[in-house]
């Protein structure tokens, strides 16, 4: 097969083919060769090398990869279709050069994030552990502090663990030092769970950051959030970074550190489609780790959550493709 016939085939025509044929690109994607010829690109980081817990999210990209072959291409609830807005295609994964030395893998991560951007493509990450969003964001570094909408059970505001300041409980610490993130323009939804201390609580409250506990995420109710959660991030630029353990353990099982009394899915869904219009410049889905997920239910999780986000990127690409051309 012609490699330019792959990359001009409409991925809307190839989801009708049976979802279980090919090969697994993310979404039944085309795989991407040459990365100008693409807007967005799902990109997988299976790295997991600074767990503080269960290992096991390195396994992530390939099952997300997997379950993401049931995502079809119109969303139910937007009608949104990403794939006639931009082309949409899944760079594979990180080429890790170094995978033992958790500074050295993030550096690989940042090679390959920044080629990405330096075609003008916009990338959609699914992890590995949430180490990985630090190197990613280092690459958004020359448009200055970017707005985060952070989903997860723990703030990853903590200063280090074990002897390193570049675990998955502390890229969102780093970022606000390294001056990649304006903590006063960052939201972080469904925190909950035990602390030996509350260090980190405290460096995101007292950095400014919203941080939402999921009592108050229970109490105001999913609209109200998405309203706080626009209101603080504004119009500037902005990731999004979710961790599936914002999720309940029933609905994601699979991954390193759960913690019980979490969001559900249709919650986190609505969240999600509640940012509708929002600049967002990339995005992340982390911590899905196929040991602890027997019956596959997490990674179809991740990779819905992943679909989710794809709209809003595409629409957001879309915008400012608009944006240039006037
Ligand atoms: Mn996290
Ligand atoms: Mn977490």
């Amino acid at each position: 097969m012609q490699e330019k016939d792959s990359i001009k085939r409409d991925p809307s025509e190839t989801m009708k083919a049976p979802k279980y044929m090919g090969i697994p690109t993310f979404m039944r994607t085309p795989l991407i060769t040459r990365p100008s010829e693409f807007d967005i690109a799902m990109i997988g980081v299976p790295y997991d090398g600074a767990v503080s817990n269960r290992p096991g999210a390195r396994h992530g990209p390939r099952e997300i990869r997997n379950a993401s072959t049931m995502m079809r291409s119109i969303h139910h609830v937007t009608r949104v279709n990403p794939y006639s807005l931009c082309r949409i295609g899944d760079a594979g994964d990180v080429p890790f050069e170094n995978v033992y030395d958790p500074e050295a893998a993030h550096q690989d991560i940042t090679q390959f994030f920044s080629r990405v951007h330096s075609a003008g493509v916009v990338a959609l990450a699914a992890g590995g552990d949430h180490s990985i969003t630090l190197p990613i964001l280092r690459t958004h570094a020359s448009k200055g502090p970017v707005g985060l909408i952070h989903i997860d059970a723990h703030t990853d505001t903590w200063d280090g663990s074990m002897g390193s300041k570049f675990t998955h409980g502390t890229p969102f610490r780093r970022a606000v030092e390294e001056g990649l993130l304006d903590p006063k323009r960052t939201v972080q939804i469904g925190i909950r769970g035990t602390q030996n201390t509350s260090e980190g609580w405290d460096y995101s409250h007292d950095n400014g950051m919203r941080v939402i506990f999921i009592e108050e995420f229970l109490r105001l109710g999913v609209q109200a959030v998405i309203a706080e959660t626009r209101r603080v991030v504004g119009k500037g630029p902005a990731y999004i970074s979710f961790d599936i353990d914002g999720l309940d353990p029933v609905y994601a099982p699979g991954t390193g550190t759960p913690e019980v009394g979490g969001l559900t899915t249709i919650d986190a869904q609505a969240l999600l489609r509640g940012l509708r219009g929002s600049n967002l410049i990339g995005a992340d889905v982390v911590e899905v780790a196929p040991p602890y997920d027997p019956r596959g239910n997490t990674a179809l999780v991740g990779a819905t959550m992943m679909y989710e986000i794809l709209c809003l990127l595409a629409e957001s690409v879309a915008v400012s493709k608009q944006e240039k051309q006037k």
